[in-house]
């Protein structure tokens, strides 16, 4: 049927001549009304079904009139027309959306043998094995769709499972999604039923996946590792614009509330969602034994790099929905569900090269340089080696064909390499003698595996220094990729993290990117993206000191233990004066830690650097909740623990805690400064020391009463 054939145009240009302008209204309402139905149902044709009955031109033109009358009569306009599926700006925060049920996730299957206990246990539910439905696992991102009378009213992520993320307006502009039901799908709803939340997936093609990238590296952006990764970056879009242009697509399976629907079990609804004007996945097949569903298992792995979307496995469900109900939930995921995951893929692929990287730390990583293959899913070109004993042991060389291994979500590794297929060419990789970044000598320290640069300046530490920093766990300054810092540091504008605070929006604007347009000017970083990047530079100075520990990068600080820092030493200041051995007596501080932050803490070029981050704003405390926060009554006074307590049973490590909640120090040694040593039994040396320079000593009583009030014993206040 073509556009002319449709009778669309007939109907309208038999105008009477004399009509009332009210006559008028009501026929262009009319037709608006027609046009958006017959819109619908080639969207529908089209997106949901891939069986388009009109050219795109026809299609095109139905819009063209369609938005033209409404031009014409804004007052016409609804939010469900077709010409609506525009973006808009999201706002700052998508706002939180209470999901009608909660969205589960799945439990998983690895292999054959789980999947067949997983049927087993169904089996042993019900005497015998119930119809199941395969369906193939869609690699993308879970939505929750909610429609009021037929009219698409919110759009949800999955978030947590009980609470997501409000994203209406992006997925309004997702073309298979249909803004409003097929009247012979809403027509079957339960009585006195007007809202229903469906579910399913959305993700982006491989082809428009592939095309994404290619357009990011023309234009210097980043670029997403796989297209589920793409998807959820797509969708979770502010400026719902870009989602718009982002091609993506869903498959919808589920519902939050099967009662509201004239349906008893999957298999049913799958039609019925097709009805109702959902793009449904047609691969799917109901079986009533292991065999079939082993079947539909093997072909869907042997047709995964055929398909035009990632899947990462197969969900195998109960059919009816009754059976469903009897079997229930765990506390994570529908027990009469199961997630078949595919296999580690393995591919093997030419090893091009090994490269060095050096770290934040100074160690240098091997990496193998690949000829990009595509496995499990996303296209693997480095692979990490981790170490010279790593490289010997899988005896890879340069040239060699190796083989490469990835599981879904898993990094990818280098098993081996194939020994028939070594060139005699292939050569043997040594660990090079000098940093390649800054050609300084490489040690290896006794008893390590790892190979060190120990250059501070060394400039590629400095680049993964400044990433680093810029990152999510640490200051997460939204925006700041590795391309920009590069750029930064190659054109002498930083070389440490507290150059970023000195960073102008001007300059930023302007920062040359390296590389020329078209027209063979500059690209420059513009001042958009200056903007944004000064306001986040600008709001990471507020992450407190447990981030900017993080931050710094010191050896062996990660979240946990610089947690654990900032709770003994909320500030750099009392951070800075701690001892070693106080350090070291801090919960989840061992030896080792202590001393590389003691050591960290004293060498001048760090001290440098912190004592500039402080300088430009950077807040160096840690912010500890009030209700969490003591009085502050013990602050001056630094305590000696000796002994053992024994009425409270206390480590010293505890009870030096509970006086630091009041703001004491708490010191391992004895010396002038000591306020108060607290002598438990069976007391030492310190006790000796302690009696010899004068400082006054509590027994465990006293200091019992101290930590329980908070204040020093009546006689030394
Ligand atoms: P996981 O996140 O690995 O626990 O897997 C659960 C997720 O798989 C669900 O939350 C869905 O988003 C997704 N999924 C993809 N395809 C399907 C499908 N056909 N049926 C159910 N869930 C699916
Ligand atoms: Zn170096």
């Amino acid at each position: 049927m073509t556009f002319e054939q449709s009778g669309l145009f007939d109907d309208f240009e038999e105008e009477e001549t004399v009509v009332s302008e009210q006559d008028a209204l009501a026929k262009i309402s009319a037709r608006i009304d027609q046009l958006r139905r017959e819109i619908e149902h080639h969207t529908y044709l089209y997106y949901a079904q891939d069986a388009p009955e009109i050219s795109d031109a026809a299609f095109d033109s139905l819009m063209r009139e369609l938005r033209e009358l409404e031009a014409e009569h804004p007052e016409f306009i609804d939010p469900s027309s077709p010409t609506q599926r525009v973006g808009g700006y999201v706002g700052e925060q998508f706002a939180p959306v209470k999901h009608m049920a909660r969205m589960y996730s799945l439990d998983n299957a690895m292999d054959f043998d789980e999947l067949d206990a997983w049927i087993a246990r169904i089996v042993d539910a019900f005497g015998s094995l119930v119809p199941l439905v395969c369906e193939l696992k869609i690699d993308g991102s879970s939505i929750s769709l909610t429609y009021q009378d037929g009219m698409l009213i919110r759009a949800a992520t999955r978030g947590d499972g009980v609470t997501g993320e409000d994203v209406t307006a992006n997925m309004r502009t997702v073309k298979d999604v249909p803004l409003r039901l097929r009247e012979e799908g809403l027509s079957e709803l339960s009585d006195g039923i007007d809202t229903i939340e469906l579910r399913g997936e959305v993700y982006m093609p491989k082809s428009s996946f592939n095309a994404l990238n290619a357009a990011a590296i023309e234009n210097g952006k980043q670029v997403f590792a796989n297209p589920r990764n793409a998807a959820a970056g797509s969708l979770r879009q502010k400026d719902a614009r870009i989602t718009q242009g982002r091609d993506l697509s869903t498959f919808i399976y589920s519902t939050a509330d099967d009662r509201a629907l004239p349906v008893t079990s999957q298999w049913e609804l799958l039609k019925w969602l097709g009805r109702a004007g959902f793009h449904v996945n047609p691969d799917v097949v109901r079986c009533t034994t292991k065999e079939e569903v082993h079947a539909f298992c093997k072909r869907a792995i042997e047709r995964r790099d055929d398909l035009p979307y990632d899947i990462d496995g197969v969900v195998v469900k109960v059919d009816s929905f009754a059976q469903q109900d009897a079997l229930g939930f765990t506390s994570r995921a529908p027990r009469w569900a199961i997630a078949f995951k595919f296999p580690p893929e393995e591919k093997t692929t030419l090893l091009r090269d090994i490269t060095v990287q050096v770290g934040r730390t100074g160690v240098l990583t091997p990496v193998a340089e690949l000829e990009p293959v595509t496995v499990a899913g996303s296209v693997v070109s480095r692979a990490t080696l981790h170490n010279l004993d790593e490289v010997h042991r899988k005896d890879v060389r340069i040239g060699d064909t190796v083989i490469v291994r990835k599981a879904g979500d898993v990094i990818p590794e280098v098993l081996g390499a194939v020994a028939s297929l070594r060139p005699p060419e292939a050569r043997v990789w040594t660990m090079p003698k000098l940093c390649p970044s800054c050609n300084n000598p490489v040690i290896r320290e006794e008893g390590e595996v790892a190979h060190r640069c120990i250059n501070i300046e060394c400039p590629a530490q400095a680049q993964e220094r400044l990433i680093f920093w810029a990152s999510r766990v640490a200051m997460d300054i939204d925006g700041m990729g590795e391309e920009i810092i590069g750029r930064l540091i190659e054109t002498g504008r930083m070389s440490d993290v507290a150059d970023y605070y000195t960073l102008d929006e001007v300059e930023l604007s302007l920062l040359d990117m390296g590389r020329v347009n078209k027209e063979g000017n500059p690209i420059r970083l513009g001042s958009v993206v200056a903007a944004k990047l000064i306001s986040a530079i600008e709001e990471s100075k507020s992450r407190g000191l447990t981030r900017v520990l993080v931050g710094l990068g010191i050896r062996h600080i990660g979240k946990t233990t610089a947690e654990a820092l900032t709770k003994a030493y909320p500030s750099i200041d009392s951070l800075m004066t701690a001892s070693e051995e106080s350090l070291a007596s801090i919960e989840g501080i061992g030896p080792i830690i202590a001393h590389s932050v003691y050591v960290f803490l004293r060498t001048p070029g760090n001290l440098d650097v912190i004592e500039r981050l402080e300088r430009f704003g950077v807040v160096m405390t840690e912010h500890v909740s009030l209700e969490d926060q003591l009085p502050q009554t013990l602050e001056g006074f630094t305590f000696v623990l000796t002994g053992s307590l024994t009425t409270s049973g206390m480590t010293r490590t505890e009870a030096g805690d509970k006086l630091k909640a009041y703001g004491a120090k708490v010191s391992g040694s004895v010396s002038k400064k000591t306020s108060f040593v607290i002598a438990g039994e069976e007391a030492g040396s310190k006790l000796d020391k302690a009696i010899a320079l004068g400082v006054p000593v509590l027994g465990e009583a006293e200091f019992l009463e101290i930590i329980e009030t908070g204040l020093l014993p009546e006689s030394y206040r």
